[in-house]
């Protein structure tokens, strides 16, 4: 799948890149990632951004380059899912990620990440795109809940994770998790792990691990 990735701050994106599972699935181009420098669109003379109307502390990204950007993504690429990351957008959930992982297996997602107040908002209707909120706060800017998304979507991809069942949500997978030792002591206490999960009895394991998987 290959994901593009509109910005003001590129940098803040591409250390992301370089670790763990997402590095992986570049380096066997299971995934290609594009950063665009929102800087470089809508011409010289204008700013990026620009003052509120209706008044307001803060200011909006313009229009334009936004759309400036995501028309020269698209002008080679067959169907896209144009997303705005926003607070006020849409929760994204495991069952989107592993809807956007299934669609048109390498539809590319262009995900375009607002700053100050946000973006123009007639961008969403001229572009057609979906708003897509990573929760119910705020945060700086659209970097971060854009990484999140591309990580969630990746990890679903085939073949990104070694064993398919390592993907939480195809299997009973608790949240509640223990590894060795067996009894951990501090001041005196013992911390045990639940007998259960010793028992080597599967069915009842994933009983017990049912109640503590949180609904997605
Ligand atoms: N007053 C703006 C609003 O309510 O939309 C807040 C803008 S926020 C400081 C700047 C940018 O961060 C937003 O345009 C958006 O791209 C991103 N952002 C902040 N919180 C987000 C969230 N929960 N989900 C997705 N994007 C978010």
């Amino acid at each position: 799948m290959n994901f593009h990735i509109i910005t003001l701050f590129p940098k803040l994106i591409r250390p992301y890149l370089t670790e763990s599972i997402v590095a992986r699935a570049l380096h066997r181009q299971l995934i290609s990632v594009s950063i665009h420098d929102l800087k470089k669109y809508g011409g010289q003379r204008y700013r990026v951004d620009d003052r509120p109307y209706g008044g307001g502390p803060g200011m909006i990204i313009r229009a334009e380059p936004v759309i400036q950007a995501v028309t020269e993504i698209k002008k080679d690429l067959p169907k896209t899912r144009v997303i705005i990351l926003s607070p006020g957008g849409k929760e994204f959930t495991n069952k989107l990620a592993e809807r956007w992982a299934k669609h048109k297996q390498g539809a590319p997602l262009i995900l375009i990440a607002g700053r100050y107040e946000g973006i123009d908002a007639r961008v969403k209707k001229i572009l057609k795109a979906e708003e897509i909120s990573i929760g119910p706060y705020t945060v700086t800017g659209g970097e971060l809940p854009a990484l999140i998304i591309l990580d969630a979507v990746t990890r679903r991809l085939p073949g990104v994770l070694g064993d398919d069942q390592s993907i939480e949500e195809r299997r009973v997978a608790s949240h509640e998790v223990y590894t060795r030792p067996e009894v951990i002591t501090v001041n005196d206490r013992n911390y045990r792990v639940p007998k259960i999960l010793l028992s080597g009895h599967h069915a009842k394991i994933n009983d017990w691990k049912r109640p503590q998987v949180k609904k997605n």
